[in-house]
């Protein structure tokens, strides 16, 4: 049995522990102390000294103790966005909420208790557990980089479950768009805005002629597309001499994505034809999925939803998660809600009651991927 009380402990010592991006080497040790006595074995990759944090990504293997021979795969991810360090977590009507001076890190340190005590309940059941492979990754909220830079091939499972969106208990994300973002440099030329304007090139008038041109926002139900920020003059005397402007686009179709942003690229470099210098860089942050509804994990995840009174729902999100590395060749990331709230802010919550529920999906996940087995 889910044991209520533990899971809410665990949790709130799971958020006291501080792990910023690049610094969740202390929170992975907590895992290891309360996960190798359930059977796991563990590895950190290197992914730690490539992106400057001082903790690889975590994976962790446990052999099935039932018919299964292949493993079911969970992810999470250890790092919480700042404000995150000295985390207080409280008890406040139903729901376990911050002190108001730092986040919660329920994001996503909600998937990562529900896993540790899905599995301790089902050990101490004596349910038949598959083997499991769970890989909590480091950096995350930077762009995705401990997933970036995990090497797939490593895992055995055929597919699997990210614990991190927020939504309804049930609700899963099957669809989220591939990431492209840019930088542009357009330099003018400086001249007295009083003495001799004619001389100079308006780097400011040129970005505003550019991004003017765009399409921004929503520009269907696959894409959006965004300018973010833009930095740019000196003083109201100087015609100012250069502008850097930071857009992205986001779109579930990867060749149109990639059509946008040639025809982003064009139109900035056609400021070239009025003296201007350009310079566009972009870069691709990451790929799009797609899982339809009848794939297994998503079959199962419903059939799961459904035991225990659940509403099941997949949606297409307009973000990405580390789910957008892992659906790739064929193996395939279902992004599971995890009643996580206000997310990325001071106000971050959890409703206790939908800390037990997600734990009682992924045991029921669990339970009904092993019966598929015998
Ligand atoms: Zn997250």
């Amino acid at each position: 049995m889910i044991n209520r009380e533990r899971l809410i402990r665990s949790f709130m010592e799971m958020v006291s522990i501080s792990s910023p991006s690049f610094h969740e080497r202390s929170f992975a040790e907590y895992l290891l102390e309360h996960l190798a006595p359930l059977g796991f074995e563990y590895s950190f990759d290197d992914a730690g000294q490539k992106i400057g944090g001082n903790c690889g990504n975590l994976l962790l293997r446990r052999p099935g103790t039932g018919k299964s021979s292949r493993p079911l795969f969970f992810n999470a991810h250890m790092d919480t966005v700042e404000p995150g360090y000295g985390i207080e977590p409280r008890l406040k009507n139903g729901f376990i909420v911050s002190s108001g001076k730092t986040v919660l890190g329920a994001d996503d340190k909600a998937g990562i208790a529900a896993t540790l005590e899905a599995v301790l309940s089902m050990v101490e059941d004596n349910e038949d557990i598959p083997p499991l492979e769970i890989l909590f990754t480091v950096a995350e909220e930077q762009r995705l980089l401990g997933a970036r830079n995990f090497d797939l091939s490593r895992l055995q499972a055929d597919w699997g479950y990210a614990l991190d969106c927020n939504g309804h208990i049930g609700c899963m994300i099957t669809a989220a768009p591939a990431h492209n973002s840019y930088e542009v440099m357009i330099r003018g030329r400086a001249a007295h805005a009083g003495i001799n304007p004619e001389d100079g090139l308006n780097a400011i008038s040129l970005a505003s002629q550019a991004i003017n041109a765009l399409q921004l926002g929503r520009l269907d139900e696959k894409t959006t597309a965004n300018v973010g920020r833009i930095e740019g003059g000196v003083a109201t005397n100087i015609v100012p001499e250069r502008v850097i402007i930071y857009g992205e686009l986001r779109c579930l179709d990867e060749a149109r994505l990639e059509t946008l942003t040639a025809e982003t690229e064009e139109i900035f470099k056609s400021l070239s034809l009025q003296g201007a210098e350009v310079k566009f860089e972009w870069r691709k942050d990451y790929p799009s999925f797609y899982i339809p509804d009848t794939a297994l994990p998503v079959e199962l995840a419903r059939r799961a939803a459904l035991k225990l009174g659940l509403r099941p729902e997949t949606v297409s999100s307009g973000g990405g998660s580390d789910a957008n590395f892992f659906n790739r060749g064929g193996f395939q990331v279902v992004n599971l809600s995890t009643g996580m709230d206000c997310v990325h802010s001071t106000s971050e919550r959890i409703k206790i009651d939908d800390l037990y529920l997600l734990t009682a999906l992924v045991r029921q996940i669990m339970l009904e991927f092993e019966s598929r087995a015998s």
